[in-house]
């Protein structure tokens, strides 16, 4: 059965993940973070040694890896990995994989299995263009490159990481290159989507603008 779907996309550090969380909390609906699973991808492909650049052999180790999502646990042939999968390098090399269309296919049933079971917010940079094409509603949050920066410098800061606000920056560019120009489900706003910019709104305000149109439109 195919239940309700909300689709919220946009570029690193935009604040998705924060408002996909809150707006499924509110709509008793189940978040599906798919950035999590490209990061789970990535996690299995370094430890497995396998080539970043050679898209069957990662999509390979992928489809053995054993990838779970339960209750806002990410895990890998039974190992929990939600916190090993947030580090810098992991963050650069899921992009980097994310390139390539096996290692997209090698995921793509795992995020769709999750509508069968539930209504969801889903949460990624091709959810509403690629995953659920059919969401009943779309959303897109931005902000500028500066802003998103700041946030994940604060956020890496806070867990002890010793880096550079220029360094994140210059990481966040390169990620956001990659993501928006790769042949295969690149960044874009989805057809009908609505676009909300972050870069002055605080995160309250985000969440209570997004509900009300996730609501609108599910009454609809
Ligand atoms: O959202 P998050 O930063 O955790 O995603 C990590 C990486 O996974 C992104 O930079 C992107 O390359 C990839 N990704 C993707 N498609 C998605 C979700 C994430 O390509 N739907």
């Amino acid at each position: 059965m195919k239940h309700a779907a909300v689709t919220i996309d946009g570029p690193a550090g935009s604040g998705k993940s924060t408002i996909a969380r809150q707006v499924a909390d509110r709509l008793g609906f189940v978040y599906l973070d798919t950035g999590a699973l490209y990061r789970a991808a990535a996690l299995a492909v370094d430890e497995a040694g396998a080539d970043s650049t050679d898209g069957d052999a990662c999509a390979e180790v992928v489809r053995r890896a054993g990838i779970g999502l339960e209750h806002g646990r990410v895990s890998m042939g039974g190992r929990d990995v939600t916190e090993a999968i947030r580090s810098h390098r992991i963050s650069s090399l899921s992009s980097q994989i994310a390139v390539h269309p096996q290692v997209r296919d090698a995921l793509l049933d795992l995020q769709r299995s999750f509508r069968e079971k539930s209504p969801l917010v889903a949460e990624g940079r091709d959810t509403g263009s690629v995953v659920f094409p059919d969401a009943d509603v779309k959303i897109y949050i931005d902000a500028s490159a500066q802003e998103r920066a700041r946030r994940r410098h604060r956020e890496l800061v806070s867990k002890g990481v010793d880096i550079s606000y220029e360094k994140v920056l210059n990481d966040l560019k390169e990620r956001d290159q990659r993501d928006a120009t790769r042949s295969v489900a690149p960044l874009v706003v989805p057809q009908h989507a609505v676009v909300v910019d972050t870069t002055h709104l605080r995160i309250g305000e985000v969440i209570s603008k997004v509900l009300k149109v996730v609501q609108d439109k599910l009454a609809d």
